[in-house]
């Protein structure tokens, strides 16, 4: 059994992306980010911050907007016309949750999906991307970072998120793998879990994959950013149990969570 470590393929990814950037600026081109945030959610401002920083390390442009929770939504709509209409912003940003008299869905699709990087637009939604979605893009670059080809394997992906499920089991589609999505209304989950060559658990529930749910020598990644009893974090999986059986797995902390930004 391999143990995946994020924090390293996270790195070379951010490597990677840098080296990208200044080949592009030698071209006279900078990649530019426009971030915005509404209100004051504390955790928001902690993943702002992060982007912000991923981004002067790899040599982006990027700006801020922190809008006060009293924006209206014709303001922030404006907004995004007027950064969709700057050449020099390349990708546009709008942190999640909104506060509750915005419209998050009016806002995603306004941004013009060329600029959407977090893929969240219908357009790039529907496969038809121009972004991946970060989540799912970091977990099918960890799988690569293991040698394995998701090609003719079968893939079981618990939770059907926009955010994560459904865009994840479209990637693993796209590398041609066998899907089946799983969520709170399947019958017999552990026989379909059984079945998976690649696992990824996307629940939101702590140590919520056993052992007995789990075919050997699969593939396990886990998404989840739980606490337990003890307030420590953990993942959807039972990491004590499950690894044991697994060619790979992803821990956590350490797995999938360093992937995101740097896939953003
Ligand atoms: P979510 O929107 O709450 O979705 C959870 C999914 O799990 C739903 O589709 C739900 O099914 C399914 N589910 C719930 N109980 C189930 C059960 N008993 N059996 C089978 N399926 C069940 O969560 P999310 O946004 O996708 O996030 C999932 C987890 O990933 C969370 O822990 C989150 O914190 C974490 N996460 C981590 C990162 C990262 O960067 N590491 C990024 C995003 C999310 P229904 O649709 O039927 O309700």
């Amino acid at each position: 059994m391999v143990v995946i470590d994020g924090k390293a393929v996270s790195r070379s990814v951010r490597e990677r992306v840098k080296q990208e950037t200044a080949e592009l600026k030698a071209k006279g081109i900078t990649p530019g980010l426009a971030v915005i945030v509404v209100g004051d959610d504390p955790a928001s401002a902690v993943y702002v911050r992060n982007k912000e920083k991923a981004c002067d390390e790899v040599g982006f442009y990027s700006e801020k907007y922190a809008l006060p929770a009293s924006t209206t939504q014709k303001e922030l709509n404006d907004l995004v016309d007027e950064l969709n209409a700057r050449p020099e912003i390349s990708g546009i940003l709008c942190q999640l949750p909104l506060p509750k008299h915005l419209d998050d869905k009016e806002v995603i699709a306004r941004i013009n999906p060329i600029k959407d990087v977090d893929a969240f637009h219908p357009v790039n939604v529907i496969g038809d991307y121009h972004f991946l979605p970060c989540t799912p893009a970091g977990i099918m670059e960890l799988i690569h970072s293991a040698g394995v080809d998701p090609m003719g394997k079968k893939a079981v992906v618990i939770g059907r998120s926009n955010i994560v499920g459904k865009p994840m089991a479209m990637l693993l589609l796209h590398e041609n793998a066998t899907v089946e999505i799983a969520h709170s209304k399947t019958q017999n989950l552990a026989d379909v879990t059984k079945s998976a060559d690649i696992l990824v658990a996307a629940v939101g529930k702590a140590k919520f994959v056993t052992a007995d749910m789990v075919k050997p020598g699969a593939v396990v990644i886990d998404v989840g950013m739980n606490r337990d009893e003890n307030g420590k974090l953990c993942g959807d999986v039972d990491f004590e149990s499950v690894a044991p059986k697994c060619s790979f797995i992803t821990p956590v902390p350490g797995g999938v969570g360093p992937m995101t930004i740097s896939m953003l």
